[in-house]
């Protein structure tokens, strides 16, 4: 076994708005080495860093929208989101929740505060990340995964170092809830300050860690700060975090699923063809209905 390396630490590129309830920071794909063939499976990571909203009674988001191709993966550890699709799948969550959409051959979906939350306003912060399908999957039915907090199952580290909350994949034994059609691990790690916690992947994963809260040195040399992202490479299997802060940091790896990817706008296929298909398909209504 080697040690897994750091190849790169981020930082946040400037803000951009998601319709207007989402102000995120895109890392994957754009810019610095995470394209979507580098970072496969994981093709998009938009990041809304804390930001707080000020009260609204007409809900911010996103309005209808399609996707077809890939699973839209989104982490509220701030802030509550409402979400409809045109598959009959949706459901609100708040802090901790986890919405996995499989959108597979397409849906249509929209994204809102969640009312009584936009009423008030307040702290938001969220993840949203898409991973891809491999191409017989792309032709699967739509599927909708609602993860509550309070099913996520944790290990706890020795030394009082913090736990390990286990979304999808496996940690010492412990598996997450989250199913997945190719191999994933997905955990939020939760650190005291001087806590450490060591990981284990095959070296092909592509892995990456997101800084959602406090600070981290990587495998005692790299410092990696809050909003920042830290790709790993691919020369090793073991690294360890240490948390010089309290620390929360989400932990992605996965097997790349290694197919071609054609991708433009919200949908994500093999081929170029592929996706003339899809917007044809979406012009003609075939993703069902939505009421905006
Ligand atoms: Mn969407």
């Amino acid at each position: 076994m080697k040690t897994k390396t750091v190849e790169l630490v981020a930082s946040p590129r400037p803000p951009h708005f998601v319709g207007d309830g989402f102000r995120v920071h895109n890392f994957i794909p754009s810019g610095y080495r995470m394209d979507m063939e580098r970072m496969d499976p994981f093709i998009l990571l938009d990041y809304n860093s804390k930001y707080t909203f000020p009260p609204s009674e007409k809900p911010k988001g996103v309005g209808v929208h399609p996707h077809k191709g890939f699973e839209t993966v989104t982490l509220a550890y701030k802030g509550r989101v409402a979400h409809h699709d045109s598959s009959g799948g949706g459901g609100t969550i708040g802090e901790g929740d986890i919405q996995w959409m499989t959108a597979a051959k397409g849906v249509l979906h929209k994204e809102y505060h969640e009312a009584e939350w936009s009423k008030k306003g307040g702290e938001f912060q969220m993840v949203q990340l898409w991973v891809n399908l491999p191409s017989t999957d792309k032709k699967g039915n739509p599927k909708y995964q609602a993860i509550k907090y309070g099913d996520i199952k944790r290990v706890e580290l020795d030394n009082e170092a913090g736990n390990i909350e286990v979304i999808a994949g496996e940690y010492k034994g412990t598996k997450g809830v989250a199913s997945t059609f190719t191999p994933i691990y997905m955990f939020n790690a939760k650190l005291n300050k001087g806590g450490k916690a060591a990981f284990q992947f095959p070296a092909q994963y592509n892995t990456v860690l997101l800084l959602i809260e406090g600070s981290i040195v990587v495998n005692g040399k790299e410092n990696a700060p809050t909003d920042h992202m830290v790709l790993m490479a691919n020369d090793g299997e073991n690294f360890e975090i240490k948390a010089t802060d309290d620390a929360v940091v989400l932990v992605l790896s996965g097997e790349p699923i290694n197919e071609p990817i054609a991708a433009q706008g919200p949908f994500v296929m093999n081929t170029k063809e592929e996706l003339k298909e899809a917007f044809n398909d979406f012009n003609m209504g075939k993703f069902g209905h939505l009421e905006e």
